[in-house]
């Protein structure tokens, strides 16, 4: 996979991509990124970017120019079409879901916005999918490229070390994760369940299904919503239901 990620502030993004799990997926060859900083593609005599909105008010709105410029420059380079994503707090509300998609494709473009926002043209023109991280306000897209960076790149083949770790993950299965312990089995008088001391696979996995239903069911009841419970599940919900 490429990752171009256009951006004002390049630097953002160093501690993010150049350590750990990123740092070693770009040394196994999984991903490579380049930074385009669209203020170098700006025709403002003063290197501007951003011009106050038409129709007044406050803040400062990211001009189309640089923008267009630089995607067109990516495209050109490109074999085929890439997803071209805008950063956005009225985006789609990211998801596992959409890192797994995303995880798919070979070329993904990011667009961090800045101050008060974007030309509206830029959003009809040149993008393919407009994400937010959640119900909020950053004062910059770096933020939100970053995560979804993170989380597609660790989905890419070979990135995690242990094959098994992402389809357990927490969303992945539909549910969130189960709880989870190491040594030592007694600390300070807090045991771990005997069941994970047991050797006895199937009875484990019993319980770490139990647990991670009980845990969705607890604290993310509207994933379950949507989901299609077998009748042990069914037997498993009723009993929380009715305690
Ligand atoms: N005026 C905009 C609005 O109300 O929708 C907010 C602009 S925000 C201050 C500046 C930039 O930060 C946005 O253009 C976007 O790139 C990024 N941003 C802010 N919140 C975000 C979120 N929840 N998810 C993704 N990007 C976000």
């Amino acid at each position: 996979m490429h990752i171009d990620i256009l951006t004002l502030f390049p630097e953002m993004f160093d501690g993010v991509l150049q350590n750990s799990i990123m740092k070693r997926a770009q040394d196994q060859k999984a991903f490579s990124y380049q930074y385009i900083n669209f203020r170098d593609f700006t025709e403002n005599k003063h290197n501007k970017v951003d011009d106050y909105p038409y129709g007044g008010g406050a803040g400062l709105v990211l001009s189309p120019q640089p923008i267009f410029d630089s995607i067109e420059k990516v495209k050109q380079k490109a074999e085929k079409a890439p997803r071209v994503i805008l950063l956005c707090p009225q985006g789609e509300p990211y998801s596992q879901k959409k890192a797994e998609e995303l995880a798919e494709e070979d070329h993904l473009v990011f667009i961090c916005g800045h101050y008060e926002g974007y030309d509206e043209r830029i959003r009809q023109e040149l993008v393919t999918d407009e994400i937010s991280i959640g119900d909020y306000v950053l004062t910059g897209g770096e933020l939100g490229a970053m995560v979804v960076i993170d989380s597609v790149v660790r989905l890419l083949p070979g990135v995690l070390g242990n094959e098994q770790s992402a389809p357990m993950d927490s969303f992945s299965s539909g549910l969130l994760e189960h709880p989870h312990y190491t040594r030592p089995a007694d600390f300070r008088g807090r045991k771990v369940p005997n069941v994970l001391l047991s050797g006895n696979h199937a009875k484990i996995d019993e319980w770490r299904h139990y647990q991670s239903l009980k845990r969705t069911f607890e604290r993310r009841p509207d994933l379950l919503e949507e989901r299609k419970l077998s009748s042990k599940e069914e037997a498993w919900v009723q009993e929380w239901k009715n305690s």
